[in-house]
This record gives C-alpha cells, sequence and structure tokens, in this order.
C-alpha cells in the first residue's frame, strides 16, 4: 500500500521526467550542422529555458554567425571560483539515406530509442545539466559557487571561432573558472571514463628526394626506394603498437597511432619522378617524451636516404593534463558523489580532442565525461540515438554531481 505522499511525489517525478523528454526532443529539431551551422534556433531555444529555469543569460559573438552562450546560476559565495559545465551547440554533417529516421526529427521508437544527430554528442548533455538544475531549483536547492553553463560554436571544426577564442578572453577570466567539466564519449559498458587529458596530434609530410629518369631504368638513389624503407619503418613501429593493444590493460590512449593518409608525386607513368611525398597522422600519448620522439622520426628518415626532409602541418606540444588526486577538492567532492550513486569511474586520457583542451591550457583543471553509458557509441555515425531511460539517468547523475562540486 503507497501512501498519497508518494504517489504525489512519483506523479510529480512522471511530469519531470516528462517534460525533460519534450525538452531534449525540442533542442535536437534546432539543428545546427555542418558545413554551414545556423546556430540561431538553438540560442533562442537555449535562452527560453533560461529564462523559464531562471538563469542569466549572456551572449558573446566574437565572430559573426558563432554566437557564444553563458548562462549563469550565481551562487551564496559568489567571490569563490565557479564551476563551468562546457557544451557545444553544433553537430556533425548527415547523409540522411543512411538513417533510418530522420536525423532531425528527434522520433522515439517502441523500446523509447530516441532518434537525431546530437542524441549523444553532445545535445544530450546540454538538456541534462539544463534540466538537472531546473530540479536543484525547484527542490530549494542552493549552491556555494556559481555555476555556469556555456554552450559553445564550431567545437567539431576546432574551435576556432568558439572556445579557442573564448578561453583566452577577458570575458572568459571574469567568469572566475575554478574547474570545468565537458564532454568525453559514450560508454558501452557500466564504467564511465573520466578523461583528464587529451594526445597531441602531429601531422606532417616526408618529402622523399630522388634521382628521376626514364622509367625503363634501374639506377639508384630512387624516390620510390626510399618510400619503402621509410614506410617499413613506420609501419613495423605502429605494428608493434597494435601487439601492446592486445592486452587488455592497454589503453587507445597509453600508445603513439600513426597512420599514412596522403601519397603525392609522379608525373607520368614512364618517368621516376623527382619527389614523392607521404603524409601521417600521428597521435602521441600525455607521457611522451616529445624530444626522444622527434630523434626517431628524424633517425627513420636518415635511415631511408640523406635528403629526406620533414614538413610538419601540426607539431603540438603536449597537452595540458589535470592532476586527479586528493589535492583536487572538486575532484574529491565528484568523487564522493559519484560513489554515494554507485557510479563506476575509470580515468583515462582521450584519444581525440575536445574543446576543453583550451581551458586547461590557462592552467584550469577539467574533466571530460559522458553521462550516457550501456550504450553503443554512435557519436559521428548515422542513426545516433539515446535511450530515453540513460538520457533521465543522466539528469541524476548530474542532478548530485552538479551540488557536489559547486559546494566544494
Ligand atoms: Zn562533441
Amino acid at each position: 500500500m503507497s501512501s498519497s505522499n508518494d504517489d504525489a511525489t512519483t506523479d510529480r517525478q512522471k511530469l519531470r521526467d516528462t517534460e525533460a523528454v519534450e525538452h531534449f526532443r525540442q533542442y535536437l529539431r534546432t539543428p545546427a550542422v555542418h558545413p554551414n551551422p545556423n546556430y540561431d534556433e538553438s540560442v533562442k531555444f537555449l535562452i527560453k529555458q533560461a529564462d523559464e529555469i531562471g538563469l542569466r543569460h549572456r551572449t558573446y559573438e566574437y565572430f559573426k554567425g558563432k554566437p557564444i552562450l553563458v548562462l549563469t546560476w550565481t551562487g551564496l559565495e559568489p567571490q569563490l571560483p565557479s564551476v563551468l559545465f562546457n557544451n557545444h551547440m553544433d553537430l556533425v554533417s548527415v547523409d540522411e539515406k543512411e538513417w533510418l529516421h530522420k536525423p532531425f526529427d528527434a522520433d522515439i521508437d517502441e523500446k523509447g530509442d530516441i532518434h537525431a544527430r546530437g542524441a549523444q554528442d553532445m545535445k544530450s548533455t546540454s538538456i541534462q545539466y539544463l534540466e538537472a538544475i531546473r530540479r536543484l531549483k525547484q527542490d530549494g536547492v542552493q549552491l556555494r559557487r556559481t555555476v555556469h553553463l556555456s554552450f559553445m560554436p564550431d567545437e567539431e571544426i576546432g574551435g576556432e571561432h568558439g572556445m579557442k577564442a573564448f578561453a583566452p578572453s577577458a570575458d572568459f577570466k571574469n567568469l572566475n573558472v575554478g574547474f570545468a567539466v565537458d564532454e568525453a564519449f559514450p560508454n558501452e559498458d557500466d564504467v564511465i571514463k573520466i578523461a583528464n587529458g587529451e594526445k597531441t596530434t602531429w601531422q606532417f609530410r616526408v618529402h622523399c628526394p630522388g634521382q628521376p629518369g626514364h622509367g625503363s631504368q634501374l639506377f639508384d638513389n630512387t624516390a620510390g626506394e626510399k618510400v619503402q624503407i621509410l614506410l617499413d619503418k613506420f609501419y613495423s613501429y605502429r605494428k608493434a603498437m597494435v601487439e601492446k593493444l592486445k592486452d587488455p590493460l592497454v589503453e587507445e590512449s597509453d600508445v603513439v597511432s600513426i597512420n599514412l593518409t596522403q601519397i603525392q608525386g609522379g608525373v607520368q607513368v614512364n618517368v621516376i619522378p623527382d619527389e614523392l611525398i607521404l603524409t601521417f597522422d600521428c597521435r602521441l600519448p600525455i607521457n611522451t617524451n616529445i624530444n626522444e620522439w622527434e630523434k626517431t622520426l628524424k633517425t627513420w628518415c636518415k635511415d631511408a636516404g640523406d635528403d629526406l626532409w620533414i614538413e610538419y602541418l601540426q607539431k603540438n606540444p603536449l597537452s595540458a593534463v589535470t592532476t586527479l588526486d586528493d589535492n583536487n577538492i572538486y575532484w574529491v567532492a565528484f568523487k564522493k558523489a559519484a560513489n554515494e550513486i554507485n557510479l563506476k569511474l575509470k580515468v583515462m586520457t582521450l584519444v581525440g580532442v575536445t574543446d576543453i583542451r583550451h581551458v586547461r591550457a590557462l592552467g584550469v583543471p577539467a574533466i571530460g565525461f559522458s553521462a550516457i553509458y550501456n550504450t553503443p557509441n554512435r557519436e559521428h555515425k548515422d542513426n545516433e540515438f539515446l535511450n530515453v531511460d540513460i538520457f533521465l539517468k543522466g539528469i541524476e547523475i548530474y542532478y548530485n554531481l552538479i551540488p557536489a562540486i559547486a559546494n566544494a
């Protein structure tokens, strides 16, 4: 037998859940899709939510058509460093014919799966932040620290007109951020991965000059021979990394990834070219000795010939890493709250990059995670979806984590 009080609570919860799902689906229907994202509808929708919830809002537009929206919930001690929950409004493109449901209708099927671009990356998180705060405020909760939610444009193309410009600005400094939270990726099992750093990208072309001549000749010092030696070096190294990955304790973020992505050179079928160019994409773990790595690359080139040279397209320093230990009060609070709601956490490095690297680069501690679990990762793929139960669980997760961090 349940009391009428319990019934009232259940009814209220049901109503909150129904509304949250409705807001999620409405937001999914305001797509800002690459290559030409239009952010107007998304911003309009978000400001409407902010007004309803009672959050202050401010829009910055450093570049035309690239709005940065910041929503603020002022804390009881606003002089304390604030907590930032970041997310992005833009979406990667879709190939509509590959989708079983229209990618911007946000259909919900009989299993409760909501289908749309952005269902995982990352409009679910955006709405989970908002709905968690809506509920906290409805429940009369007040927080010590100020909480900011930042909604960024152009994350998917590197944040040049978004976070990369915003993080070093005076406007960002005024937010007085002490700790930041962003996305990671959906977790296929029930362990939530916490990213405290990201791999570093190096992309470069290796120029392999050689003796040109008639295609019928067998002379020395041809570009092709050098390419062969070089590819042997790169690919035996790559093979060693693949072998390492077979150890279940080794993550993709622990090893160097290296791939040949382009080959250029040659003008005619019967002419040996005077140069062949190989382009590589390479991602380095956070503990890489960067000088040693550069030396290795040089040695491999030297082994293939005296005249090979490297043209760097991207040669980034190692990304900043957030130390997650007992000295980080936000992390301690986060971990405790996560423990109370039985979340399994695992700290790791992200293989890809997100906007938060620009914040970490300022020395602000930051983590990335996604409250999506037991869900196949369909980010950037067709038929992206999120189950309604997982979506709603995510709201509960933030409902517990936001006050914990903001009261740290
Ligand atoms: Zn994302």
